[in-house]
């Protein structure tokens, strides 16, 4: 079996059940086992029914004693009977199963697995799960995985397929030897085969440690390669300084912070100097960074180049372009601004490459669609990539590539501490600002249990009615199937929110499998005030800019890493009025855990990245996660930093004093380098 073998090789997937994988994204062999669990499910040891605590997740060992009753409340079914074990009587509830019954068998013994609650002294389980002792057996003492789900397909057939594929696979190694045995790695074979049917906690690290380090690895030998080919370069495109950047400075509403300016004087010199420029800017959400490129594109156009900005989502694009297009206008500025992006029509996209290549525009926005094949510059001299911890480094390189050595220019708003960029973005110099516009007030937080929800809803009525708005954050887009945590959703909770809310409040819904035009047509009317409230995934997370938003409220924040929490609350708080972020703990809510309480405590994102790193332990393997920074799939750059100097170090001994594509024990490397970087160009966009 082949890493690009279709899923259809497998016994039991059909046309029907392979169109269900591919809304995952899952159309090969290789993709299923990079299809990463999302957690794993323990079997619970028995416990006597006398012992049973609320609250708690549990499996009794009980036969049926007593007959089983049926009501219909409404459409609503409920089954329920006593079963019992030598220690008491347990109360079980199932609604909407009316064919339980033929499973409840007076006589055998069957296994209930449930959550625990009290009716008084009555220990009651709410539609558990039954299991027969022979599943029981199999089951108990093995991690299983639990995959994320989206209606149609079930754990059980993921679970099936990927214990087939692993049964007959024997991939091959991709790393040497030697670096396996220098930094005590599991094979890959072992440890695709742990991250999905773990022996146990330890063998599950193991896995997880292999992986992460492959994939640091891959990366910083990208990175390498991007660093060989690129700096030090000679301009091929010097610039003289404009009158028009100093013009505009002076029209702004603002005037520039000191770091901004800063980093405006550095690239400015990079700009007229000798070499190329390659710089990455880094900047806390709100930081005022998205200024900057303007001035540099605007110092490009004016010099009589074409300047190129790449951003992650349809939605950003579309905001840089029109704020650009309508300052150029009003202050007659030398920019002749183009949009370009996977959802224009074939015909406009014809339209654009001809405008592009034949250099009647001098400034291009656009997602991953520049750097598609078709599009070609005419004297493309600077590219500037936003929002860059959201793109593979490939991506960058594509786009590099399609000008002749033109200056490089990277944003982030990704705060990684010094060493880490240094090593991250190790063909870049790095310029920080660190302060925000002064006039800014700080989000206020704060950090509720579920049983805050009620006065946290009227608190976003009142400010709705202040004409202002609000972001509500789920984790999830909709229920998961056979799930018992309960994930908040996008699609139930937009409904909860209508119920608990007047008429007159405007409620939205926003995630990332709403089709584009959908998505860009909701941020159009969110951002022109005709939406109040939009409950979104955390599709909005990335550089949107909406200065009346007021209030952003994270449901089960616990499942999310402070740095993405962060950025989050970097959606409030761009305007003048006082915003405030509500951080939902749905697990305890007595104890709001450490984590969120340096959220409150602070505001400054390289702070909040050093704790996170500083508080999160190996324990919390999969239950907490950035959101795919620089396209990682499963390693995280704050959790896994002690990792990430390992792949460093081993990226050093493979390349240093050598041309690693010449070394011959590296051939299953660039294999899975090409793997790697097919995968990454397309990468899903929002
Ligand atoms: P980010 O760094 O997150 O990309 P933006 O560039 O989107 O931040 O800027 C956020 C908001 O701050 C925008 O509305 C922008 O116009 C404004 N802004 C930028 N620089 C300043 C400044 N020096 N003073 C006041 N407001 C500023
Ligand atoms: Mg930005």
């Amino acid at each position: 079996m082949n890493w690009n073998d279709s899923l259809q090789k497998l016994k039991g997937i059909g046309e029907k059940t392979a169109q269900a994988f591919h809304k995952l994204h899952i159309d090969t062999i290789g993709d299923l086992l990079r299809f990463y669990p999302r957690d794993y499910d323990l079997l619970e040891e028995i416990t006597p029914v006398s012992a049973l605590e609320g609250g708690k997740r549990s499996v009794v060992r009980a036969g049926v004693a007593g007959s089983i009753s049926e009501k219909r409340v409404r459409s609503l079914t409920i089954t329920t009977v006593y079963v019992s074990d030598a220690t008491g009587r347990l109360l079980l509830t199932f609604f909407n199963l009316p064919y339980i019954r033929h499973e409840l068998r007076p006589g055998t013994a069957l296994y209930f697995r449930g959550t625990v609650s009290f009716r008084g002294k009555q220990a009651v389980m709410e539609q558990p799960v039954i299991l027969t002792a022979k599943d029981y057996e199999n089951l108990k003492g093995h991690l299983q995985p639990i995959y994320s789900l989206t209606a149609g397909i079930h754990q059980s057939i993921v679970r099936k397929a990927v214990r087939q594929v692993l049964e007959n696979a024997d991939f091959p190694e991709t790393i040497p030897s030697k670096i396996r045995e220098a930094y005590k790695l599991f094979s890959h074979n072992m440890a695709v085969s742990q991250i999905h049917f773990p022996d146990h906690m330890a063998a599950l690290q193991e896995a997880r440690k292999r992986l992460v380090f492959d994939e640091f690895l891959f990366f910083l030998l990208q990175v390498k390669e991007l660093k060989n080919s690129g700096t030090d370069l000679t301009s091929s495109f010097p610039m003289l300084e404009v009158a028009d950047t100093g013009r505009l400075l002076e029209a702004l509403p603002f005037k520039l912070t000191d770091d901004q300016n800063k980093v405006w004087e550095e690239m400015k010199a990079d700009l007229s100097g000798k070499s190329v420029m390659n710089r990455l800017i880094q900047g806390d959400v709100g930081s005022g960074k998205t200024i900057l490129a303007l001035l540099a594109l605007l110092m490009t156009a004016a010099n009589g180049y074409q300047g190129a900005m790449m951003v992650p989502t349809e939605v950003l694009a579309l905001q840089h372009f029109e704020w650009i297009r309508s300052l150029s206008r009003q202050h007659r500025l030398p920019i002749i601004p183009v949009l370009l992006t996977g959802s224009l029509s074939a015909k406009e996209k014809k339209e654009v490459y001809q405008l592009v290549e034949s250099g009647k525009v001098n400034c291009i926005i656009g997602t991953h669609a520049l750097i598609q094949e078709a599009v070609r510059f005419q004297k493309l001299a600077l590219i500037i990539t936003d929002e860059q911890h959201r793109f593979g480094v490939r991506q960058r390189e594509m786009l590099i590539q399609k000008g002749n050595t033109p200056h490089v220019c990277v944003m982030s708003a990704t705060p990684i501490p010094r060493t880490l960029a240094m090593i991250l973005y190790g063909d870049l110099q790095i310029s920080v600002i660190h302060q925000l516009p002064a006039e800014r007030l700080p989000v206020k937080n704060c950090v509720i249990g579920v049983s805050g929800r009620k006065k946290a809803y009227q608190f976003i009525q009142k400010e709705v009615e202040a004409r202002h708005q609000a972001f509500v954050i789920c984790p999830m887009i909709e229920r998961e199937e056979e799930s018992d945590n309960k994930l908040e959703n996008v699609l139930e909770y937009a409904e909860k929110l209508r119920a608990e809310l007047p008429e007159s409040c405007r409620i939205s819904i926003l995630h990332g499998k709403m089709k584009q035009q959908e998505k860009n047509r909701i941020m159009n009317a969110f951002s022109g005030g005709d939406i109040d409230i939009l409950v979104s995934t955390t599709v909005i997370e990335v550089g949107v800019n909406i200065p009346n938003a007021t209030v952003m409220m994270v449901e089960n924040a616990e499942r999310f890493g402070l740095a993405q929490l962060h950025q989050l609350r970097g959606r409030v708080g761009r305007g003048k009025d006082q915003s405030y972020c509500i951080f939902v703990h749905a697990v305890d809510p007595e104890k709001t855990d450490a984590r969120l309480k340096v959220l409150e405590s602070s505001n400054d994102g390289f702070y909040i990245a050093e704790q996170d790193m500083k508080l999160r332990g190996p324990g919390d393997l999969f239950g907490i996660r950035q959101s795919g920074e620089m396209n990682f799939v499963l390693a995280d750059i704050y959790q896994d930093s002690e990792i990430l100097l390992m792949a460093d170090e081993a990226c050093r001994k493979l390349t240093e004093g050598q041309n690693w594509k010449e070394m011959p024990e590296n051939g299953p490397i660039l294999d899975a380098l090409e793997r790697l970087s097919r995968n990454n160009i397309d990468f899903p966009s929002i």
